[in-house]
């Protein structure tokens, strides 16, 4: 018998790195080919040439190539699509997609992803706590899983054929299965985690692959062990846990597969810790920033640590001097060895600070994105294994930014913060719901069943252009307010004209519904090339919330009274909420969130005090984000339902009881918040219902909830236009569920993303199929 020793994890490394390229390289290519005006080899060829400029770029920043320091973690839309096409799991509408032996080229991977004629996409959903979105894998009792791809062991070559020993990475068995959904059809008592012993021959497949083309080392993600939040009870993930990890470490003889690391990135492993530290696996990286030092448990002699200690999520630079010390207390731990990573991947990040010449330098100085995180990674390596000595001037420069930070003018203004300190319970509380109710029909004066939109409407070719033109200069500010002026008087138009009864402007003057708050606030910056994957080819580029906040002079007011002058009917003026804007924003880390939403809250406001003195009724706070923010371990739910309802009620309480405030929300799982949206105390929440169809109003009823609903009867996210009688049925569904006087009739969602050509056939349906369902009360 030969003894075989593990090989020695990089003493530095990252999970993972942006994928979409500085300049989006990967989205262009993808959207050209989509277009039809390039072929898959095109693709091929960028995706290779990004792939080489990271490990280029990682390699020059100091991670090593000789071993896997460098992770092969790229994918051309989703990581857990990837997994889907390895394991060759095509859901049956799509089979004729892949050739005989499971396999799908870049067309068909398109497709699983983006639907084709009445074929749907697999869904979309969010992956973990952060604002990037997953496929959802379509598991059933009769999947035939095989080796259906050998892209990571080609991309592993491709970085050897350089000279780079990668680190493969793919999303772990126990995750994978633990995110699918059944299929349709699956009997009740069926769970895709049945399923694991079949999946666990392809990863070992893979794994001795991996092995027989040079890998050292494998990255094994398995996010689910961090969250309460998966399908699957705990009892039943730590037994799959177990069962995967017997296959894949215990059972693969040492020398037949790479060493292998499973990262448990987005969270505390809880106890999911010593259920991994029995296995096998040979490392176990463990989220430093979200979650806390384990204790010592069994099983830790033979397993080195990866300690995920830079934020792989914000961007603000470590305090590299209290890493240090969060690293020795785990030395402490008895585990073979400790390592220095990032918590998550670094694909939530933008790429390069330096990339970044508009941003005012001396919040550069506090910032680090990936790029400057991979530094902080060699650096804390260093003065691990060297001592503290030895990265002396990389720690003063560290605590330098700090300093700075702390006392940067802008940072803690005393006026926002007398403001939040002297708040008192009223400023939460509005008056009774029964007398706001009563007040409100006084002064609306709005029909049974009142239509309204969510706000946006379609965000055309020309106010894209007008917003290019104005941002270079070519357009005076005073003639892109022109412009939007006239589309706010189109809009205005067309509502009246399709009969709607509460109208919007449509918000044509925004280009992202955070953003544009970000930008008219004290306390924030925004960039110019901070991209971050949101899903597939999409990105948004998150705001900086660097400061305290305050509103420095009204935002949407003018636009909002310019609307008001247009019409009789009522406009409801359109704020992002607190919540939302905090999570689709880069966030300070140097206080707790809840106070830096009150200071957001008081913000808006005093935005809405003067849109109501301004002569508006009703105004809508949005906050598709909350369930979003919602955390992953249910035992820290309340505390974030606590902070966040009460952000939401000091932006809106503010008002007079016949001032009507909405909110809106963009997902359908009622049920699950239930608390938190009767906390919110709006007069009238809209929600999304309609793929659905209306399956939420049961929970509604349940409930008992008093306050008024716009359930959603028109999909947005899908280009069809419903019809009337669908639209019928669906509201006399409504009428059924729930009292006529707290219903509402709206689509799912804001309409920026439609074209015209959707928009107006669909809010005709709608007005029609309100008509006729009057007409029987
Ligand atoms: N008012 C926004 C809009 O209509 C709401 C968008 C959202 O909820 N995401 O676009
Ligand atoms: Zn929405």
């Amino acid at each position: 018998m030969t003894e075989t020793t593990t090989p020695a994890f990089p003493t530095g490394s990252v999970l993972g790195y942006p994928r979409i390229g500085p300049r989006r390289e990967l989205k262009k290519a993808l959207e050209s080919f989509w277009a039809g005006r390039t072929e898959a080899a095109d693709v091929e060829t960028v995706a290779a040439d990004l792939r080489r400029r990271t490990r280029t770029r990682l390699a020059e920043l100091g991670l090593r190539t000789d071993v896997p320091a460098i992770p092969s973690a790229f994918s051309f839309y989703d990581q857990v699509l990837d997994a889907t096409a390895l394991l060759g799991a095509v859901p049956e509408r799509f089979a004729d997609l892949a050739d005989a032996d499971g396999r799908l080229d870049l067309a068909g991977y398109s497709t699983l992803a983006r639907g084709r004629g009445d074929d749907l996409p697999l869904e979309m959903t969010k992956w973990f706590d952060t604002n990037y979105h997953y496929l959802v894998p379509e598991i059933g009792p009769e999947t035939t899983f095989r080796y259906a791809s050998d892209r990571p062991v080609r991309e592993l070559a491709e970085g050897l054929a350089d000279g780079v020993l990668t680190r493969p990475v793919v999303v772990g068995p126990v995750t994978y299965l633990a995110l699918a959904k059944a299929t349709e059809g699956s009997p009740a008592d069926f769970s895709p985690i049945d399923r694991l012993p079949d999946v666990l021959p392809v990863y070992a497949a893979l794994l001795r692959d991996l092995r027989a083309a040079g890998a050292t080392w494998v990255q094994l993600d398995e996010p689910a062990l961090v969250s309460d939040s998966v399908d699957v009870p705990a009892e039943r993930l730590y037994a799959a846990v177990i069962e995967a990890y017997r296959a894949l470490a215990t059972e693969i003889p040492a020398d037949e597969r790479p060493a292998i690391l499973v990262a448990a990135p987005y969270g505390d492993l809880g106890a999911a810790w010593p259920v991994l530290a029995a296995t096998d696996v040979d490392a176990i990286g463990i989220d430093l920033v979200r979650g806390s030092v384990p204790e010592a448990v069994p099983g830790l002699g033979t397993t080195t640590l990866v300690a995920g200690v830079v934020d792989g999520h914000n961007i603000w630079r470590a305090d590299l001097d209290a890493k240090l010390t969060v690293l020795e207390q785990l030395e402490g731990l008895g585990a073979a060895a400790v390592t220095v990573g990032t918590s998550t991947s670094l694909f939530h990040v933008p790429h390069d600070t330096a990339d970044e010449p508009a941003l005012d330098p001396t919040l550069t100085s506090w910032l680090a994105f990936a790029d400057q995180k991979v530094s902080e990674v060699v650096t804390l390596a260093e003065g691990l294994t060297e001592g503290r000595e030895a990265v002396h001037d990389q720690l003063l420069a560290a605590a330098e930014a700090l300093r700075s930070r702390a006392t940067a003018p802008g940072v803690r203004r005393p006026e926002v913060r007398e403001r939040t300190a002297a708040l008192t319970a009223d400023a939460f509380t509005r008056g009774s719901f029964e007398e706001r109710k009563v007040q409100q029909a006084a002064r609306l004066e709005l029909p049974p069943l009142p239509t309204t939109t969510i706000g946006s409407f379609p965000q055309t070719t020309d106010i894209r252009k007008a917003r290019a033109a104005h941002a270079k200069g070519e357009l005076t500010t005073a003639q892109y307010e022109d412009e939007m002026r006239a589309e706010i008087r189109r809009v205005v138009e067309l509502q009246e004209e399709i009969g709607l009864d509460v109208l919007v402007h449509g918000e044509p003057e925004r280009n992202d519904m955070v953003q544009y708050f970000a930008e008219n606030l004290d306390g924030f910056a925004v960039t110019q090339n901070g991209w971050v994957q949101s899903y597939g080819s999409r990105c948004t580029r998150p705001s900086i919330l660097w400061g305290d906040v305050s509103r420095p002079a009204p935002i949407t007011v003018s636009w909002t009274s310019y609307t008001q002058s247009l019409t009789s009917k009522p406009v409801k003026g359109m704020l992002t909420g607190p919540v939302t804007i905090l999570a689709w924003s880069f966030v300070r880390d140097d206080q707790p969130l809840g106070e830096t939403a009150n200071q957001v809250a008081l913000a808006l406001r005093d935005e809405i005090a003067d849109l109501e003195a301004a002569g508006i009724a009703i105004v809508q706070v949005d906050e598709p984000a909350l369930r979003e923010l919602l955390p992953l371990r249910e035992a820290d739910h309340a505390a974030y339902l606590d902070w966040s309802v009460r952000s939401f009620r000091l932006a809106t309480s503010g008002v007079r009881d016949d001032t009507q405030i909405h909110t809106h929300l963009c997902y359908s799982e009622f049920g699950e918040v239930i608390g938190a949206i009767d906390g919110l105390d709006a007069d009238v929440t809209s929600i999304e219902a309609a793929r659905s169809k209306m399956e939420i109003l049961g929970d509604i009823a349940a409930a008992g909830y008093p306050r008024a609903i716009g359930p959603g009867v028109y999909d947005i996210h899908s280009p069809r236009v419903p019809s009337e009688e669908e639209v019928t049925e669906l509201l006399t569904e409504a009428v059924k569920a729930i009292a006529l006087d707290q219903l509402w009739v709206n689509p799912d969602c804001g309409l920026k993303t439609r074209r015209y050509e959707e928009v107006t056939p669909s809010l005709e349906a709608i007005l029609a199929a309100t008509r006729t369902v009057r007409a029987t009360l």
